[in-house]
């Protein structure tokens, strides 16, 4: 990997080289997904679902186009009316939902909540729209189009602290998977804010609390919350210095009074419940810009489009490189073949430009032993292998998230 910043390419240059996405000014601020950046696509959501699911939420997905009147009354509407995309139908005006949680709302209130029901945490893959101007849109980085890892997740006030913890714990091992060298912002009580202002004390308590307790340095910027209650955010850094806000954990205390959410707590009377909004990659278009530039193209095993590209050396061993690229398609393993009838040299040199974390060559001698001839991106060759040992390291590198 190059060291000198100025050798970086940037996410749009390397989605282009790896064929990973593309632009068209047919759709300004939303991406073409190409196949290979797809698959990075599906690794992210894959990965989020499957901690998400040890953790006791539940996903939910809500219409993108809903009536105005919705963000009217979340208030989102008088803040965001700019960045919102309206469309008339019917005679109603509609929106493109900018954000999940008017809708999340929608769904907790549809049945009476007990105490017993917190915490409920309900996660959303959703894509949202945003009206950015033109002139700002940049790449993957600033998109009209968003798709979001968001929750919201209702508690109590007395499971505020334990909630936020395990959101700290959630984020910053996701963060660790990709080597992000992030950086944690609190943000507290703005002037005018809603909500008792004890509770803001116990939120913002409970934020610095659970950051600590973590070892996790940041940095306080007064004042900056939102008017609905304070938040942690968490910026990275791209290739030109730039930084970017990706995942954030905020506390509301506006939601439920908004949509009159209650649960029935121990004495049997109605409360109100306290909305966490959280996002651990935030944007996902963003995340893999981010990502893309960070790796410079060149994925971790469990991330690269293609894992093994298979080469033969000769017409007579194409049948043997089908059956190795069957048996690891069957594990779940992403293969590509080069059968061109081509010096297995130059093979080589194209399946390394394109960093496929592993190479195979299979000739006579590898076809009559079982075995195939590994090289490994950035240590070269590693020699003749029994298939079958090949193919459990790759499983258990992939595994491993290495
Ligand atoms: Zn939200």
């Amino acid at each position: 990997m190059n060291n000198k910043k100025s050798e970086l390419l940037s996410h749009q240059e390397l989605g282009t080289k790896f064929d990973l996405f593309s632009f068209n000014e047919i759709a300004p601020g939303a991406p073409f997904w190409h196949p290979k950046g797809m698959v990075v696509f599906k690794e992210l959501e894959k990965l989020i679902r499957e901690a998400l699911d040890k953790q006791d939420y539940q996903e939910i997905s809500t219409p993108i186009m809903v009536r105005k009147d919705l963000f009217e009354k979340s208030g989102h509407f008088k803040f965001y009316k700019e960045l919102m995309f309206t469309l008339k139908v019917d005679n109603q005006t509609f929106v493109l939902k900018p954000m999940n949680c008017p809708e999340s709302a929608i769904i907790y209130s549809s049945r009476i909540r007990s105490w017993r029901d917190l915490p409920l945490r309900l996660s959303e893959i959703g894509r949202l729209h945003r009206k950015e101007l033109s002139g700002v849109l940049t790449g993957l980085f600033r998109v009209r189009q968003i798709t979001m890892d968001d929750a919201h997740i209702y508690v109590r006030p007395d499971q505020i602290l334990k909630e936020i913890n395990n959101l700290i714990i959630l984020i910053n091992s996701f963060y660790k998977i990709f080597d992000f060298k992030t950086s944690y912002h609190l943000a507290t009580r703005p002037d005018k804010a809603l909500g008792d202002k004890k509770l803001w004390d116990q939120a913002e308590e409970a934020l610095a609390k659970a950051l600590e307790k973590n070892k996790i340095k940041y940095e306080i910027q007064p004042k900056e919350g939102a008017f609905y209650g304070p938040k942690i955010e968490i910026q990275v850094k791209d290739s030109l210095n730039r930084s970017w806000q990706l995942g954030t954990i905020q506390v509301d205390f506006n939601l439920a009074e908004r949509f009159n959410l209650s649960f029935i707590n121990q004495k049997g009377k109605k409360e109100k419940p306290i909305v966490i909004h959280r996002a651990v990659f935030g944007s996902f278009e963003r995340f893999i810009g981010i990502l893309v530039e960070n790796y410079q193209g060149v994925f971790p095993t469990w991330l690269s489009p293609v894992q093994v590209k298979i080469l033969n050396i000769t017409d007579r061993n194409e049948k043997y490189a089908f059956e190795v690229a069957a048996e690891l398609v069957a594990e779940g393993i992403r293969v590509e073949i080069n059968i061109d009838n081509e010096t297995i040299g130059k093979k080589i040199r194209e399946a390394e430009i394109e960093k496929t974390p592993y190479i195979l060559v299979v000739g006579d001698r590898e076809e009559k032993a079982g075995t195939v001839a590994v090289r490994k991106r950035g240590e070269g060759d590693l020699g003749a292998q029994s298939f079958n040992e090949f193919k459990d390291r790759i499983i258990q590198e992939i595994a491993n998230k290495n």
